[in-house]
């Protein structure tokens, strides 16, 4: 297969809009998109509903080998076969997700899952905390989206209610910089800024801002 398609990296703290943003420029470009934060929450869910306890790494590494996900194109996420789309969102995936993503093994088997499926693809638009930095460190453009911690809550908030789900503001920010502390501040491959990355600062901008301004540097060439 010819692959002339550009590998593009997203990464960014928790609700800075990585996965809306990142589906709308795979749809925009044609490109294959795939969450990563999303593998990371199934792995969870499946920990959470084995009642595995972290320190047991013999137990966990048996999860890891006898795990399938599979990513749907609009958005579905299946463990073992099963629908759990909405469940890895739930409150207690939300709570242990970033001390699980700390665990070298844990990353170390997702790492090479997404490296495989970058590989095999003709162009990718992968999002997470260390995609620039661990899994793509080639790839052709980096982004790392960011916005203030009041504005991720709020949007995350907004988001919620549009399923029905009425969450408390000051919730969901302390939530939100929980995981932000556990996942910049852990040894194997924290959510860091790379050097090659372009920052863009969300806050304050529309979600079609944020789109146009990836799309546009991806279609100008400039990194
Ligand atoms: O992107 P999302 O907020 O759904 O990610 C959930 C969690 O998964 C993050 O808080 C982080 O702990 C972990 N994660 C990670 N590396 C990635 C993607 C997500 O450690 N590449």
């Amino acid at each position: 297969m010819e692959k002339n398609k550009p590998k593009i990296a997203i990464d960014g703290p928790a609700g800075a809009g990585k996965s809306t943003v990142a589906r709308e420029v795979s749809r925009r470009l044609g490109i294959k998109y795939l969450d990563t934060g999303a593998m990371y929450r199934a792995i969870t869910l499946k920990v959470l509903r084995e009642n595995i306890k972290l320190e047991d790494t013999t137990a966990l590494v048996r999860v890891l080998e006898n795990t399938k996900i599979q990513l749907g194109d609009d958005n579905g996420v299946f463990l073992d076969g099963e629908d759990v789309t909405e469940e890895i969102r739930s409150s207690g995936v939300n709570g242990l997700v970033s001390p699980v993503s700390a665990i070298s093994s844990v990353r170390r088997h997702l790492v090479s899952v997404q490296q495989a499926i970058a590989a095999e693809s003709d162009g990718i638009i992968m999002e997470g905390r260390d995609i620039g930095s661990r899994v793509m460190p080639d790839a052709d453009y980096k982004f790392y989206l960011d916005a203030s911690i009041e504005e991720r809550a709020r949007r995350r908030c907004r988001e919620q209610l549009e399923k029905g789900i009425t969450l408390s503001l000051e919730a969901v920010g302390a939530e939100i910089k929980n995981r932000d502390n556990i996942d910049s501040q852990r040894e194997d491959s924290p959510l860091t800024i790379v050097d090659d990355a372009l920052v863009v600062d969300t806050t304050g901008m529309t979600f079609d801002e944020v789109v146009d301004k990836i799309v546009e540097t991806v279609y100008g060439g400039q990194r």
